[in-house]
């Protein structure tokens, strides 16, 4: 975590209080270049998963960088826009899109749709028509792998609710010709996320691979080869192995070597999620019967994977002393028995007014905040060679209870 200075980290917390997400520009900077080199010379579109950090900065740094956006929700357009994302490097996938939302990414531009039911093809359809455009559509495939990663983020089984089946999509490209608003040219996958084995994008790409050739053998047209996202980054450092992203790379090179048409990549975690911190501060120690609790002041609202994935994340106090470690429950104040970050973690004494920061924060962690037990959405930082820029701003008490109101009328129903 040699990105953020434990001085720097101390510094902002005085000025902007605790708790508070930093990431770091330059490790940003970093994923985006090791990725762009690694696919040097082939014709690729990385498509930044909005959803796994969708601050409208961290948005702004990707279009600096010619990257584009993976959207699932109106929302996640609106802010790659305003962040200077141009509508012809969004897709737009997901599995619930409505009329609403389509014709709304039709009118923006958006390049393709990636397409996860016969149902959405139809909708698709009847909206490009009503609008006299023609939709640019891939088929979300299902390759039926097991990407070994955990259950809750697992996507590329038959039994996940993502995508088609091979023997789906094969009709719907029989059928294609009866849509006249939507050019279906397009394959995509995603299997899953946190994925720290290759085998399992081995499988799916080939299942892809031969399903394309089948395709064009059939004499369909494919543009674009949409192949998800999914990289997994270190958590636990020393145990955490990732895929090397030059291996990655060497398969997706191998696997297509004769495809002709654009790939596209969807990463999200790994472009962000080592580049963020958790900054947070002890509040005080508590001895319970046989553990002992370190109550800090971020919580399960602020970032909530170790609650919903027993995701293992970094924690380092910013200050160690240097005595033998202790083993902590690190809990955040909210009234829930999972809202604890680690339990029996072994690491330096600490004590009240403590500044820790928790690791591999960047992605999925902001973006996946609430304001459960009435807590305000936490600031986020930008860091940049020894400066910070706000990137939002804590949230106030104020603001979080805006929008609610006290019945005023009452409307028959
Ligand atoms: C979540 C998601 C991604 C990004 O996954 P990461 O594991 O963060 O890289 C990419 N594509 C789709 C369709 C997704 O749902």
């Amino acid at each position: 975590m040699s990105n953020f200075p434990p001085a720097e980290l101390d510094a902002i917390a005085r000025q902007i209080q605790t708790p508070y997400y930093a990431y770091s520009v330059q490790a940003i900077r970093a994923r985006i270049a090791s990725l762009q080199n690694a696919f040097r010379g082939l014709d690729v579109r990385i498509c930044y998963a909005v959803k796994a950090n969708s601050n409208l900065a961290i948005l702004q740094l990707m279009a600096l960088h010619g990257v584009g956006a993976d959207i699932v929700s109106l929302g996640e357009m609106q802010r790659s826009l305003k962040a200077g994302i141009p509508a012809e490097r969004i897709v737009f996938s997901g599995v619930g899109k409505i009329a609403e939302e389509i014709d709304a990414a039709l009118a923006a531009g958006v390049w393709r749709f990636n397409v996860e039911s016969a149902d959405e093809l139809q909708l698709l359809q009847r909206v490009a028509c009503s609008r006299g455009v023609c939709a640019r559509a891939a088929v979300r495939i299902n390759p039926d792998v097991d990407a070994r990663t955990h259950a809750k983020i697992s996507t590329g089984k038959a039994e996940n609710k993502f995508g088609v089946s091979i023997d789906e999509a094969r009709r719907w490209f029989a059928d294609a010709a009866s849509l006249d608003h939507v050019q279906l040219d397009g394959l995509h996958a995603h299997i899953g996320s946190q994925i720290l084995d290759l085998e399992p994008f081995r499988l799916a790409l080939q299942r892809v691979e031969a399903f394309r050739r089948e395709l064009v053998e059939a004499g369909h047209a494919i543009a674009s080869v949409d192949i998800g996202g999914g990289l997994g980054v270190v958590y636990r450092p020393g145990i955490d192995t990732p895929i090397e992203i030059a291996d990655y790379a060497a398969l997706v090179r191998d696997t297509f070597a004769e495809f002709k048409g654009t790939l596209a990549l969807e990463p999200g975690r790994w472009l962000v999620a080592e580049a963020g911190v958790l900054v947070t501060r002890a509040i005080r120690v508590k001895h319970g019967t046989d553990r002992q609790f370190l109550v800090v002041d971020a919580a399960m609202n602020d970032l909530l994977r170790p609650s919903l994935y027993d995701a293992w994340h970094q924690i380092v106090p910013l200050h160690g002393r240097d005595e033998p470690d202790v083993a902590y429950d690190v809990v955040g104040p909210v009234c829930e028995t999972g809202d604890t970050f680690a339990q029996g973690r072994a690491m330096p004494r600490c004590e009240a007014g403590d500044l820790l920061m928790i690791g591999g924060a960047g992605a999925y962690g902001a973006s996946m905040g609430s304001t459960y037990n009435s807590r305000p959405l936490p600031a986020e930082v930008l860091l940049d060679d020894g400066r910070y820029a706000v990137i939002r701003r804590r949230q106030t008490i104020a603001e979080m209870m805006a929008g609610e109101q006290f019945p005023q009328a009452w409307h028959e129903t």
